[in-house]
């Protein structure tokens, strides 16, 4: 008798059990089917940094060090040097020579962005890192600037000694503030896509 009672409990466990799994399949799912398929961040989230460029292709950053500065984890380093007639690389007196991130100290809080005179320095939508060794989150200037092909804004007047007049003007086209497009709002985002497609070159 005790056998039979413990025999219905069990069946009765099971059934309750399946009534569990049978209910969740009318629920919507929480999850998503990343990678394939990513959320919309917040229009100011603060993602990986892209170094960008004019649309003349030359680089907006001109190792000023105020986002190294402005740093709070002092993740930033920046060696600046001077540009010449022969090798102009920025619109200003100075440019980059070195520029490195270490995005493992970086706490994404925009300070560097907001310090930089000339939004050089941007925090993209982009969150995905991966790497084995702590060195392969040093990003430097070959990972950060984006290609010539892909600057934003429009160049300064040419000034010597100058610092490009556009201040501030290029919030409104910052990548952060795409909703619409997302990722696609980077150009590495777009390099991730054509990439997931096979359609990078
Ligand atoms: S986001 Fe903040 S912590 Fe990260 S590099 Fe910029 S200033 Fe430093
Ligand atoms: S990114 Fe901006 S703040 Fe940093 S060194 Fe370049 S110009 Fe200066």
């Amino acid at each position: 008798m005790a056998r039979m009672h413990k025999s219905l409990y069990n069946v009765g466990a099971l059934l309750k059990g399946l009534a569990t799994t049978f209910g969740f399949m009318f629920v919507r799912r929480p999850t998503i089917e990343y990678p394939s398929v990513k959320k919309q961040h917040a229009p100011r989230f603060h993602g990986l940094h892209e170094l960008r460029r004019y649309a003349d292709a030359k680089e907006r950053c001109i190792g000023c060090e105020l986002c190294a500065v402005a740093c709070p984890a002092n993740a930033i380093t920046v060696i600046g040097a001077e540009n010449t007639p022969q090798d102009r690389r920025s619109p200003g007196e100075r440019y980059a020579a070195r520029y490195e991130i270490d995005e493992l100290r970086c706490i994404f809080c925009g300070m560097c962005e907001e310090a930089c005179p000339t939004d050089a320095i941007v925090l993209t939508p982009r969150f995905e890192m991966a790497g084995l060794r702590r060195g392969a989150f040093v990003y430097a200037k070959d990972r950060l600037l984006v290609p010539p092909t892909e600057g934003v804004g429009t160049a300064p007047d040419e000034r010597p000694n100058g610092i490009p007049s556009d201040l501030g003007r290029v919030a409104e086209i910052k990548s952060t503030t795409d909703v619409q497009t997302g990722y696609d709002a980077t150009n590495r985002g777009t390099i991730l896509k054509k990439q997931r497609k096979g359609l990078a070159g």
